[in-house]
C-alpha cells in the first residue's frame, strides 16, 4: 500500500485553529466516565464555528483539559471523542499508535487460521465513527461521518506501517453518501490505495474459504461480527439437519457442514446473497464433510418461508435466528421486541423437539436481558421448554467500550 489514490492526496487537511469547547454538567460527567460522544445540546460554550473533522477541545469549567475530538457540525453528536484526559497531537504518529493498540488486541486470531477480522471498531476502538475490516490482503474502511475525511491521509500513513495490505478500500455509509459538499471526489467503492479489485475477494475464516465482495456487500461484504457464534454452530452441528435463517453468504451454513450437518437450508430475501452462499460451500469442497452436505438455497422473506414450513410441518434438529436490526432507534423498541417474539415463535415451530435453537440480536437499543426474556417467554407461550446451553456477547475484534457499543446477544438453547 504505498501509491495514493489522487483523490486522497488532494483532501483538505483540518483547520490549524482548535475549537475550544464547555460542556452542561451530565455532559462533563459522562466524559469522566470515557463516553466518547458530545450531543449538540450539551454544548454551553464555543469558541468559533467549525467544519467537518476540526479538532475540538472540550474544557471543564476550571479551564481544565477533558478530551479532544473531532468536531461534526453535520450531526446531533457534535464532537466524537479520540482521547479523554490528556491532550494529544492527532497526527499519523497518534493514528498509529491507536492501530498497534487495536492489533494487539486481535492477536489470537494470527493462531486461527483467519485473515477477515475487524481491525477498528470503531469506537471502541478510540477511532469513532469508522470501521475498518481485513479480508486476506484488502483493508475495507467504511466512514460513517464526515469528520474523517480531512483524517484519511494521516490514517492512511499509519495504517501502511502497522497493518500492510494490497490494497484500501474506501466505503460510505448511506447518509455520508448523501453529504456530497463534504467528499471532495470520495465515493463509495473507491480504491484509495493499490490496484483496484478485479474479483470478488477470497479469505479465510477458522480454516473455511469464503468470498467477499466489499464493493456491493452489505456491511464490508461480511459479517464477522458472529465468528465465534458460527464455531458455537459447528460443534452443534454432527448428523443434524440444520435451518439457517437470515442466512446472508451462507457463513453459519458452512461452518454447520463442517461440524457434519447432513442437509442444511440457507434463506435469505436477497438472491445474491443466496448465490453467494453457494459459492462458499464451492470454495470449501476440499472439506469431505462439506462435499458429503446436502445444501439448499430459498431467496425469499425469512417470516414467509418460515409460515409455510410449518404448514407443511418442516421440521429441524437446529434453527439459526440471525435478522437484521429490528428497532433501529428508541421509538422502534416496542415492534422489534414483537417482531423477536414473532420469528423465536416461528423458529419454535419448526425446531423437533430436543433440538437447538440459536436466536441473535444486534439491535444496541435492545439490552440483551430483555431480548433473552422474550424467548424464554416465547417458548412458555408456545408450551416448549427451553434450556439454555450458552449466551454470547461481542467476537474478540468487536470490542465493547460504552454501553451504546454493545449490540449482539445470542441465545444457544435446547428446546424441548
Ligand atoms: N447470518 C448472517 C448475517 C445476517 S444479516 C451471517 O452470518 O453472515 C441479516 C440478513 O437478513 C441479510 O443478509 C439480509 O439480506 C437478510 N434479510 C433482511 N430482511 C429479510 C427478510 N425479511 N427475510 C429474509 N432475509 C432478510
Amino acid at each position: 500500500m504505498t501509491n495514493l489514490n489522487s483523490t486522497l492526496s488532494k483532501l483538505p487537511s483540518p483547520a490549524t485553529k482548535r475549537i475550544a469547547l464547555r460542556v452542561s454538567a451530565p455532559a462533563e460527567r459522562a466524559l469522566h466516565q470515557n463516553h466518547p460522544w458530545v450531543f449538540d445540546q450539551a454544548i454551553t460554550q464555543q469558541s468559533h464555528a467549525g467544519a467537518p473533522g476540526d479538532l475540538a477541545v472540550i474544557f471543564d469549567g476550571n479551564r481544565r483539559f477533558l478530551a479532544i475530538g473531532l468536531y461534526d457540525p453535520t450531526s446531533f453528536i457534535r464532537v466524537r471523542i479520540l482521547q479523554h484526559r490528556q491532550p494529544a497531537v492527532i497526527d499519523a504518529d497518534w493514528y498509529q499508535s491507536k492501530l498497534i493498540a487495536a492489533n494487539q488486541i486481535r492477536n489470537p486470531l494470527a493462531q486461527q487460521s483467519t485473515d477477515g477480522y475487524r481491525i477498528v471498531h470503531g469506537e471502541n476502538d478510540g477511532l469513532p465513527g469508522l470501521v475498518i475490516d481485513r479480508y486476506a490482503e484488502s483493508l475495507v474502511i467504511k466512514i460513517y461521518s464526515p469528520i474523517w475525511i480531512p483524517h484519511l491521509k494521516d490514517l492512511f500513513l499509519a495504517l501502511a506501517k502497522t497493518n500492510p495490505a494490497e490494497r484500501l478500500i474506501l466505503r460510505l455509509s448511506r447518509s455520508l453518501m448523501k453529504q456530497k459538499e463534504f467528499l471532495h471526489g470520495l465515493e463509495d467503492g473507491m480504491t484509495l490505495s493499490g490496484q483496484p479489485l478485479e474479483e470478488l475477494i477470497l479469505f479465510r475464516e477458522n480454516g473455511l474459504t469464503f468470498e467477499c465482495d466489499p464493493l456491493r456487500g452489505q456491511k464490508t461484504g461480511f459479517f464477522l461480527d458472529q465468528r465465534e457464534n458460527r464455531v458455537r454452530v459447528e460443534k452443534l452441528s454432527k448428523g443434524k439437519s440444520v435451518l439457517n435463517v437470515f442466512a446472508y453468504t451462507g457463513g453459519f451454513s458452512v461452518y454447520a457442514a463442517r461440524g457434519g450437518a447432513k442437509e442444511i437450508v440457507s434463506v435469505d430475501s436477497s438472491a445474491p446473497a443466496m448465490e453467494a452462499a453457494i459459492h462458499n460451500f464451492s470454495h470449501n469442497q476440499n472439506i469431505p464433510a462439506v462435499r458429503s452436505a446436502i445444501h439448499e438455497t430459498i431467496a425469499e422473506d425469512a417470516f414467509e418461508v418460515l409460515t409455510r414450513m410449518r404448514s407443511q410441518k418442516k421440521m429441524f434438529d437446529l434453527v439459526i435466528l440471525d435478522p437484521p436490526m429490528f428497532a433501529q432507534n428508541q421509538n422502534q423498541i416496542a415492534a422489534g421486541l414483537s417482531a423477536y417474539r414473532k420469528l423465536a415463535r416461528l423458529g419454535l415451530d419448526v425446531l423437533r423437539a430436543g433440538g437447538i435453537l440459536v436466536q441473535a440480536s444486534c439491535s444496541s437499543r435492545i439490552d440483551a436481558e430483555t431480548f433473552f426474556d422474550t424467548i424464554h417467554q416465547t417458548a412458555r407461550e408456545a408450551n416448549r421448554r427451553l434450556t439454555e446451553i450458552e449466551r454470547t456477547a461481542h467476537a474478540l475484534d468487536h470490542p465493547i467500550k460504552f454501553e451504546e457499543g454493545a449490540y449482539l446477544k445470542c441465545l444457544f438453547a435446547t428446546v424441548f
